[in-house]
């Protein structure tokens, strides 16, 4: 049987992610990632490698929950296998509030993540009330996006740098499937042009510290407003696996504004030694600035697309293309990564295998 031809338009972690799936699980595809970025650019349109990362989550989504968790458990899988390789590595998380409501619920994953617990009151700093622990993962975006992609080319797969303006310009004559994971762009791209699709603007300090196995964040207790208690701007430090640990952050909806701001950098660096003084290295007045960064979350109204859909060749055949979408991952993009291409390849499977000859959507 020949192979079904199918290009992925993104290299981010969703295109990635997704296209080194589908060589390593399934038969019978041939992939080629098609893309205007690739790892190892820095530019304000390409949100990968910009991001901290790490593992925490903020979502009630019952979909995206599953998403998440499945991703975990793969981070998990890597960071004791492969740690240098993938950039991964095991850390506690320690999440601060300034208040402690009676009302708190406990987050979806209080089962779920190892050594989950509340904090003592001695183990909380001082201008915090309230705290959360447990096992979860950070991860250096610039190392895990190059193991990605030179997994995909171990498997096979074939990369090509170009810039589509319409969804229509992926497909060739043996073009069978196409995977859109053009984030951001998933609101502009001919074709998809998703108005639900806008940016969340975040900026990060990147500074040199001692290394350590411990991500924070703090927030402030939201008040007069029905946000959950995850939501909304945050402070926080997440360390790499190379001595970089990333401070954060903002989180600026609808601001396409791409270059660093030293105002809201200082801030930040503020804001993180409020909360924990102990960072600076005893002897050391102020912190090693390695680089600053802004990148934009792809983020969409109604939630991260993974569909597919079957659209009308343009090339004058008889001949359908199956489109499948797998972009608006917001300030998630990594921790879903695994369990949104799980559940895409899911999705793409049922209407090949299908005889119906019509499908639109599901
Ligand atoms: P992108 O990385 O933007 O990739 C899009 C790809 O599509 C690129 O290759 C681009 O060149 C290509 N493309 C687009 N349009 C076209 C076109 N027309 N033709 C050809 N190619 C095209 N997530 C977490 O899970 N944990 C975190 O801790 C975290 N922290 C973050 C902190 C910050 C400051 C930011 C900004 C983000 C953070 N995120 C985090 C979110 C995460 O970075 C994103 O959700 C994720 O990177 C989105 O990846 P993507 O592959 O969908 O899009």
């Amino acid at each position: 049987m020949s192979k079904k031809c199918v290009v992925v338009i993104g290299a981010g972690v969703s295109g990635l992610t997704t296209a080194t799936l589908l060589l390593k699980q399934e038969k019978g595809y041939h992939v080629t990632i098609v893309a205007k970025h690739f790892p190892g650019e820095l530019t304000g349109e390409y949100t990968s490698p910009w991001a901290g990362a790490n593992w925490r989550s903020l979502i009630t989504d019952k979909r995206q929950q599953e998403f998440e968790k499945k991703t975990l458990i793969h981070f998990f899988e890597l960071a004791k296998t492969k740690p240098a390789e993938t950039g991964i590595m095991i850390v506690d998380s320690f999440d601060y509030w300034d208040e402690h409501k009676e009302d708190f619920i406990e987050p979806w994953f209080s089962n779920f993540c190892p050594g989950y617990r509340h904090l003592q009151k001695e183990e909380l700093p001082d201008n915090v009330e309230f705290g959360i622990t447990y096992k979860t993962v950070t991860i250096n975006p610039t190392v895990y996006l190059d193991f990605l992609l030179n997994t995909f080319l171990a498997l096979g797969g074939n990369i090509e740098r170009k810039e589509f303006s319409h969804i229509h310009d992926a497909i060739l004559p043996d073009t069978d499937i196409v995977i859109n994971c053009t984030g951001i762009h998933s609101r502009t791209l001919g074709g998809v042009q998703d108005a639900n699709v806008y940016a969340v603007r975040g900026e990060i300090v990147v500074v040199e510290l001692p290394p350590t196995h411990v991500t924070w964040s703090f927030k402030r207790y939201p008040r007069g407003s029905n946000e959950g208690i995850f939501k909304g701007p945050v402070t926080y430090v997440i360390p790499r696996n190379n001595g970089e640990v990333v401070l954060g952050g903002t989180y600026v909806e609808n601001d396409y504004t791409t270059v660093p701001d030293p105002v809201i950098a200082e801030s930040i660096i503020k804001r993180c030694l409020a909360t924990r003084p102990d960072l600076l290295p005893v002897g050391q007045k102020e912190l090693k600035i390695k680089r600053h960064g802004v990148g934009l979350r792809p983020a969409r109204k109604g939630g991260i697309r993974v569909e597919a859909e079957w659209i009308n060749s343009i090339l004058g055949r008889d001949k359908r293309i199956l489109v499948c979408h797998n972009y608006g991952h917001g300030g998630y993009g990594y921790q879903s990564s695994y369990g949104a291409a799980l559940h895409l390849i899911e999705l793409m499977k049922k209407p090949l295998n299908s005889n119906k000859t019509r499908i639109s959507k599901f």
